[in-house]
This record gives C-alpha cells, sequence and structure tokens, in this order.
C-alpha cells in the first residue's frame, strides 16, 4: 500500500493534475475523467483537452496579475526613494524611471497578450482590473517624480535616461 502510494506521488505530481471547469456544472474536474464527476455530464477527450489548455491560460494569466498587482505596492516605496534622490542628488534618478517604465510596459503586454481569451472565469475578471489599477498606481508614481522634476530642476534631460553610452 505504501509503495504504491509513493509511486503515484511519483508519477502524477500534483502540478501535473490538469483540470479543467466541467462545461455544464462549472464544477473542476479532471481531463482523464471520462465524465463529470460532480454532474455526470460525459466529456470528450478533445473538448476536454481544449478546455484544459484554456484553463491553464487563464491560471497562469491571473498568477503573473496577481503578482504584478503586489509589485504596484512597491511603486510608493520607490517614488519615496526617487523624491529622496531627487532632493539629494539634484535630479532624477534615471534607474527609478526605468522600472516605472518596465512595470507600465509589463502591464501592457500582460494586457495585449490576454486579451484573446474568452473565459467567465471571475478570477480573470478580477485579474484584468488588477492589472489595470496597479497600471494606475504605476502611472502615477511616475508622474509624481516626473512633475517633481519639473518644479525642482525642470525639464530632465531625457538624453542621459534612454541613451546608453
Ligand atoms: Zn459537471
Amino acid at each position: 500500500m505504501q509503495i504504491l502510494q509513493q509511486r503515484t506521488f511519483w508519477t502524477e505530481p500534483p502540478t501535473h493534475v490538469r483540470v479543467y471547469p466541467c462545461p455544464a456544472c462549472q464544477e473542476t474536474i479532471s481531463v482523464d475523467a471520462p465524465s463529470c464527476r460532480f454532474c455526470h455530464a460525459t466529456n470528450d477527450v478533445l473538448v476536454a483537452e481544449k478546455l484544459w489548455a484554456d484553463n491553464r491560460q487563464v491560471t497562469t494569466a491571473v498568477t503573473r496579475a496577481n503578482m504584478f498587482s503586489v509589485s504596484s505596492r512597491s511603486a510608493l516605496l520607490l517614488t519615496g526613494l526617487s523624491i529622496w534622490s531627487l532632493i539629494v542628488s539634484g535630479g532624477l534618478a534615471e534607474i527609478w524611471v526605468v522600472v516605472n517604465l518596465l512595470a507600465l510596459s509589463y502591464g501592457a503586454q500582460w494586457l495585449s497578450h490576454n486579451d484573446s481569451l474568452v473565459t467567465n472565469d471571475a478570477d480573470y475578471a478580477e485579474a484584468v482590473t488588477k492589472v489595470k489599477r496597479a497600471m494606475i498606481v504605476w502611472a502615477l508614481a511616475l508622474l509624481i517624480q516626473v512633475t517633481l522634476n519639473l518644479i525642482f530642476y525642470g525639464f530632465p534631460d531625457w538624453e542621459t535616461i534612454f541613451v546608453v553610452e
């Protein structure tokens, strides 16, 4: 019995369990099951494989959106550091601007990459909102830094930001 359990654990790690929402009742079921264990609807293997692939894409998108959303909390810290360095060093710190722009481009890429996803998944709808909200936070952080720099020192020297010598 113990040997059997170990072997099952070895050949089927939890990350490889292929699940998707049943088209009939929306409960999470396995691709390998011939019928839904909740509503007993029969599952076509090809349809199941397709739905599983879609579901995996949604799950990945939601995970990335959550990570991006968490990252926006560091925008506050970053803005604080940037303002401090603005006052101390007498100019906008290029690296903070670059980090802001990278974060914004990540959000934009997430939105365009997952644009084609068609899903009723509530987590996914929430993920889209989270990404947009995080982008607003990052954009505001950038706006505050640039505005403060304008107030203190006038227009930044963009060439030193974008041209790496
Ligand atoms: Zn079902």
